[in-house]
């Protein structure tokens, strides 16, 4: 099979002659075989990304190359890229057999080609004993399923999924989602995978790319990007709940002690010797994620506040910490026993701190527990 890599050069596109830019010069390498999401809220250029790809939009400059040849200039019917929608593209009124053959026949296939490929993907969906049921007698995953079906019977070589499971109700989204990952080791297509739900884009990519406002913030592997956000936007963006992000600024005590204060929010950092150099200077955004707070006794805690509101979620519970103007996230076990109102110390993970600086609010190099020992 075919596996193209596919690569996005400096793409951009802007409507109403530059009033709105919805891409903004991105650039993007899906290797052959990959699946990578595309991940951002509502309105960050997803979607207008794809239909550039896929050829149904223009690009205003840059330029898109499938194994390094630019496909710009190529007919949309001539790309060989699928695209599935979230709202199902599936003609309601035929039977599940016609929607899948239909694509084909428009092409002027042979009959028997035609029955060996629908049978054939009907297998991949799971729906071979459905195919000669009515599509409207289908369910929503089971609907979305044709979709695909529908796609995939064209063999494209690259698949750009746009939303494809937002319809769709939570169990059977959760069931499309491991049908999904089936299909995708059983055909191993270049795949690009548009959501704004951080949950599917982790658990179907093996990399992610952040979009906002037009840009690409980050591309990252899924096993590393909830550690390693690049940008204050993707700390914010990712974890259920997300970094605790603080502005603010470092200052040392006459006793060596070094402090990061905000207003009247402040984290005292182990004891050290001596004052360490290279303090930065000026205001830098600290992110503490909740997994890496504990609650600890107030006097040798580094953070000290008041019980908030307590969330159970299963075995653990979401906490909230205020200290000073702040509100921290804590992760705790959900059976820990505490009153709201009542003071609570907070130690810190100091090797999971991150540390994003300038106007541009991208990570910076701080590592924290040197200083401490
Ligand atoms: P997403 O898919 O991430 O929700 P879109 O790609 O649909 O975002 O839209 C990106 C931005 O471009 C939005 O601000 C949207 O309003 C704008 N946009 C999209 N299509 C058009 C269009 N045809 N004309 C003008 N603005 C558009």
């Amino acid at each position: 099979m075919n596996r193209p890599k596919l690569e996005l050069v400096s793409l951009r596109k802007e409507y109403g002659g530059g009033d709105v830019i919805a891409v903004d010069d991105i650039d993007l390498c899906v290797e052959a075989g990959e699946t990578i999401a595309l991940l951002g809220p509502s309105g960050c250029g997803k979607s207008t990304t794809l239909n550039m790809i896929v050829g149904l939009d223009t690009p205003t400059s840059g330029d898109i190359q499938i194994d390094g040849k630019s496909i710009v200039n190529v007919p949309a019917g001539k790309r060989n890229i699928g695209l599935v929608f979230q709202d199902y593209a599936v003609f309601t009124s035929m039977t599940v057999r016609k929607n899948l053959s239909f694509g084909l026949e428009v092409r002027g296939k042979y009959k028997l080609e035609i029955a060996r490929a629908v049978d054939e993907v009907a297998e991949l969906l799971g729906m071979s004993d459905r195919l000669d049921a009515q599509v409207k007698e289908l369910g929503g995953s089971e609907l979305q399923r044709v979709a695909i079906g529908r796609t995939l019977i064209t063999k494209p070589s690259i698949l750009l999924l746009d939303e494809p499971l937002s319809n769709l109700e939570t169990s059977a989204r959760l069931a499309m989602r491991k049908e999904l990952r089936r299909m995708q080791s059983e055909i191993g297509l270049t795949i690009i995978y548009v959501t704004h739900d951080q949950v599917e884009a982790l658990s179907l990519a093996s990399k992610i790319a952040i979009m906002n406002a037009g840009k690409i913030l980050q591309v990252e592997k899924v096993s590393t990007i909830c550690d390693n956000p690049d940008h204050t936007f993707v700390a914010n963006f990712l974890g259920s709940p997300p970094m605790n992000l603080l502005r603010g600024k470092f200052s040392a005590a006459t006793d060596g002690s070094i402090t990061f204060m905000k207003n009247n929010f402040s984290m005292k950092l182990e004891s050290s010797s001596k004052v360490p150099t290279g303090l930065p200077e000026g205001f830098l955004t600290m992110g503490i994620k909740p997994e890496s707070l504990r609650l600890s006794s107030e006097e040798t805690a580094s953070i000290v506040g008041t019980v908030g509101l307590l969330e159970p979620r299963g075995p653990e519970a979401v906490l909230t910490v205020e200290a000073g103007l702040e509100k921290l996230k804590v992760i705790v076990p959900s059976d820990c026993q505490l009153l709201e109102g009542e003071p609570v110390g907070l130690s810190v993970d100091y090797d999971s701190l991150v540390f994003f600086g300038g106007d541009s609010n991208r990570r910076i190099d701080l590592n924290l527990s040197g200083w401490a020992s």
